[in-house]
């Protein structure tokens, strides 16, 4: 069976909109993955840890086959092909890939928050998401427009379509 997913990107070393255009061709040739829509991209500037250069996002919708832990997983598998470490919370990062909503799905355990506890509360989030899905409600926390009004402090500004590469696959 198919699941409805939306996927939250961001990067901001190493020639970020060149990091989230590979990463979408990436998640497209994920086996049991489909890609259905992808969002413009925003710069943001950092949240929590200020000193580090503004962040490039994007969302994705999906669909798959794959359970959230399996979809994590090689989730977390092409940030590290695109050189992720974690050296602390708030980090500067080549690539960060989230799992914002995973049908309507809540779970809550030691590796996986679903939907993800922060989604509400970002405009680099909220903003693209909206895009692709206008009528989105996050689980357990009502239309995802609703939030928006209460991100109005966070600067953020839209930059348009990324150029990606071939993103079909056989799978
Ligand atoms: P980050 O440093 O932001 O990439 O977060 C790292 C950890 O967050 C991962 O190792 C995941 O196990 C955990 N995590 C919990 N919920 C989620 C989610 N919804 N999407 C992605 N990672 C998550």
């Amino acid at each position: 069976m198919d699941h409805e997913v939306f996927l939250g990107l961001g990067s901001n070393l190493d020639t970020p909109e060149r990091q989230l255009c590979q990463a979408v061709t990436h998640i497209a040739h994920l086996c049991g993955v489909r890609l259905h829509g992808v969002s413009s991209v925003y710069r943001s500037a950092p949240l929590g840890y200020a000193d580090q250069p503004a962040f490039f996002n994007a969302v994705l919708r999906l669909s798959t086959t794959l359970p959230p832990s399996a979809l994590l997983d090689a989730l977390h598998g092409i940030e590290h092909e695109h050189g992720r470490t974690r050296e602390f919370r708030n980090a500067p990062r080549t690539l960060d890939l989230d799992i914002l909503l995973y049908d309507q799905l809540r779970q809550e355990d030691a590796v996986l928050t679903l939907p993800h506890p922060r989604c509400h509360e970002r405009a680099f989030v909220l903003l693209p998401l909206l895009e692709l899905a206008p009528d989105c409600v996050i689980p357990g926390r009502g239309p995802a427009r609703d939030w928006l009004p209460g991100c109005s402090n966070q600067a953020i500004e839209k930059l348009g379509a990324l150029e990606i590469g071939e993103t079909h696959s056989n799978h």
